[in-house]
Formats: C-alpha cells, structure tokens, sequence
C-alpha cells in the first residue's frame, strides 16, 4: 500500500481540472491494489518484467486513452500520459517507463508521423497491450552526439537493408517493436540530413538482442541490438525518408517530459516511504519524525519535487496545445531529473541503514534515479541546449 499521509492531495497541480485530477487518483487506486512493493522489489531483485501488471493495465483502457475516439480511444493528450507515467512511476518505475515507452515512441510516434498502413498495423496493439514499443536511437559512437551514429540502412528493391547496432535500448527484450534511426545517405555537412526512422518488428532474421547488464530498472532491463542486415519492407519508415531530424526532435521533446514525469514519481514513492518510516521508527524515546533534521530533509526533496512536477506539466501542456515545447521539456527534463536523484537520496539517508537494505524500496528508487540524470540526454546535454536556446553560442 502506498503511504496515504496527512493532505494526500499534496500533489495537486492547481492549472489541472477536476477530470485530470480524477484520472491520478483512479490511476493511484490501481496501484495500490495492483503493484505491492513487496512484488515490485521482487521482480526488481530477478529483473523480470511485471507482465501481470501489464496484462491488468491493458484492461484499464489507459492504454488506449491517447487513441483517436474510432479506434476506441478517449483521445487523451499528454497530460493524461504524464498523470498515468507519474502514478505508475510511484509503484514501480519499470512499468512506468514501459507505459511511457508505449506512448512515447508508439502511440504518440505513430499518429504524428506513421502513415495509415503504420497505423493500422501498430495502434490496436498498442492500444490494448499486446505490442509494446522501444525506443533505440544510442550507439556505441554516438550517445550524446547523436549525429555520429553509424547504423546505416541500404535501399533494396522494395525495401530497405539494416545494418548496424544500438546500445542501451530500455525494455528492448519484450518489446514487440522498437523505433529507431539509420543514416540512408551522405548530405555532405548537414549531419542532420540523411537519416531515416523506421519501425521495426523485433522478431526479423538478423536482429540479435542481448541483455545489458545495469545499476537500477532492472524489471524493465536495458538492451544493446544488433542489426544483421535486416531486410525490412518500405512501408516500415516512419515519416519521410532521409528527413526524419524535425520528428525526432519532437519525439525527444515528448520523451523528455514524460521521463520528467517518470522520475517525479519515482522519487515520489521514495518521499512516501521516508514518511512513513519517519512516523514509525523511534531514536532516543521519540519517532525520528519529530526532529527537525530529519522533517527538514524530507520537506526539501519533497517541495523541489514538486517544483519539478510544475515544470512537467508545465511542458505536457505546452506540448498539448500545439507547440514543440522545447524549453519547457529541457527544464522539466532537467528539474525532474535532479529533483527525483536528490528526494531519493534523502530519503534513504531517512531511513538510515534499512534505507540501504533491499527490504526497502527506496534504494530501489535510488538506483532508478540516476537513469533520468543520463537519458535521454545526459543533464550536462541539457544544460547545453538550454543555453544555446537562452542566446548563448552552441557549445556542442
Ligand atoms: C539505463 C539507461 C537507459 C537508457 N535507455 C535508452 C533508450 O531506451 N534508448 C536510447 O536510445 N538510449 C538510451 N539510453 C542512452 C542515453 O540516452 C545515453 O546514455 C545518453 O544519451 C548519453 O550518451 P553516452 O552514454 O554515450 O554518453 P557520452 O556521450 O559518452 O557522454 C559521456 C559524458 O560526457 C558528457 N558530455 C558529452 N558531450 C558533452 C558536451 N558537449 N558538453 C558537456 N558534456 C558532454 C556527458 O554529459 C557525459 O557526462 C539509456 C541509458 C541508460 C544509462
């Protein structure tokens, strides 16, 4: 059971309405009866996915919320994707991220930029959870520098040809399809030019995927593919060929907030369970609740948590409303990372040594917190286009 504390309304978002603050505390109940953190520990500590959890998601319809109303959707937007990212996040970070995944790099990539074909083949699947999505965009030589990538696809009578190999793609294992981006020709200076995105059915001849091994997600894992030249038909390019940088950009917007999201409620489940401990565990004749230094840690992970979730739907609505949402995303990239690494953090300190013990979730959380610091661009990566788009010469 998630710790209800005093004001369980303390996440409230003032510019939300009454719907979207219904859906959070609807989202919130499934939860609580479905994600026991006895068992999220559990399948965290034999990195196995939480499969039943997602077989209950599908039936909630959330799913399919973000679909448009005649393929059975309720036409959602991002904030809704966010609310449920964040809720699920605060049980069990792997589901939360493979929501987010689904919705980020499937659905939400698929409607902006697939063609109908795409569409039919992928959004009733995505919809009720049969097909789960990841995205696979970091190589070996280019993580930061994205534009360096070395995958390279051919074209072949009727299709394309895929050779190369991406690294660090979350949740690739039992993933059913993976977005990614392949350089199709040479433009000559124009690195961003030349490169196509496809989607790719996990299952071809030629596509090899080992498990890498990592500090923290390990219900979801983190998987490095490798492309045998993989023969893939046309229609599988998502957008158009050769010219995929202005969609990935808005799908790394996207990706951005709602791992902002992703990490508020990670870090949140941390700030509950410090709470909780803090009104149970007694020091010198007095639960460790009653000393300032420790109320004084956890209200300051607690307020820059909240802070950072400002800034996430700050970005979920910009995005929403029609715009790429490019500042807003960067700081709620930013805010959410460095909040959730630092609200984790203290909480386990809370906790003193069973903060450091795997009968706790909060070391559980602090592991997961550092993946937001890292991806999808590394903080320091964030900082540097933040400047650039404040005026400052590009650094990169
Ligand atoms: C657990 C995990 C899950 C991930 N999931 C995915 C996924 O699902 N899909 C996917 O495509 N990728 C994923 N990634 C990859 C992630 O996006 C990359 O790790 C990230 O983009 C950084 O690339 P890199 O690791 O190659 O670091 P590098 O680019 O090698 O950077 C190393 C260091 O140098 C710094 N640096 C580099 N250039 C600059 C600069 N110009 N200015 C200042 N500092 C700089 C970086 O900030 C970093 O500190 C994941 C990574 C991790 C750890």
């Amino acid at each position: 059971m998630a710790t209800r504390v005093k004001g369980e309304d303390r996440q409230r978002i003032a510019f939300l309405t009454e719907e979207q603050e219904a859906l959070r505390e609807e989202v919130r109940r499934f939860v609580e009866n479905e994600c026991p953190q006895a068992e999220v520990r559990e399948l965290d500590h034999k990195g196995e996915f939480p499969e039943r959890q997602w077989q209950k998601l599908g039936r909630t319809g959330w799913l399919a919320a973000a679909l448009p109303e005649e393929m059975g959707g309720a036409g959602c937007g991002v904030v809704e994707q966010a609310i449920v990212t964040e809720e699920l996040s605060r049980a069990s970070a792997s589901l939360g991220i493979a929501y987010f995944s689904s919705n980020c790099f499937g659905i939400n990539a698929v409607l902006w930029h697939g063609s109908e074909v795409i569409k039919q083949r992928y959004l009733p699947g995505l919809g009720d959870g049969t097909i789960r999505v990841a995205g696979s965009f970091t190589e070996p030589d280019g993580g930061s520098d994205l534009l360096a990538l070395r995958s390279r696809a051919t074209r072949t009578k009727g299709g394309w040809r895929l050779r190369g190999h991406k690294v660090y793609t979350t949740g690739a294992g039992h993933a059913q399809a993976a977005i990614t981006v392949f350089r199709t020709s040479d433009p000559g200076a124009k690195r961003h030019e030349g490169l196509t995105e496809f989607i790719v059915p996990l299952d071809l001849p030629g596509i090899e995927i080992r498990r890498m091994a990592t500090m923290g997600v390990h219900s979801i894992g983190t998987f490095e593919i490798y492309y045998n030249d993989v023969e893939l038909p046309d229609d599988a390019v998502l957008g158009e060929p050769d010219h995929a940088w202005y969609n990935l950009v808005k799908t790394f917007n996207n990706e951005r907030l709602l791992g902002a999201a992703w990490a508020v409620g990670n870090a949140t489940r941390a700030i509950d369970e410090a709470v909780r401990f803090a009104n149970e565990r007694e020091a010198f004749g007095r639960t460790i609740g009653h000393f300032q230094a420790i109320q004084h840690t956890i209200a300051k992970g607690y307020a820059w948590l909240q802070a950072a979730r400002l800034a996430v739907y700050n970005a979920a609505l910009s995005q929403e409303r029609g715009g790429d949402a490019v500042i807003e995303s960067l700081i709620a990239s930013y805010t959410g990372s460095e909040a959730g690494f630092s609200a984790a953090h203290a909480a386990m300190r809370v906790l003193g040594g069973q903060g450091y013990t795997e009968e706790e979730s909060v070391e559980r959380t602090l592991r997961d917190a550092h993946v937001a610091i890292l991806g999808p661009s590394t903080n320091e990566m964030v900082l540097n286009i933040l400047a650039e788009r404040l005026g400052m010469p590009k650094s990169y």
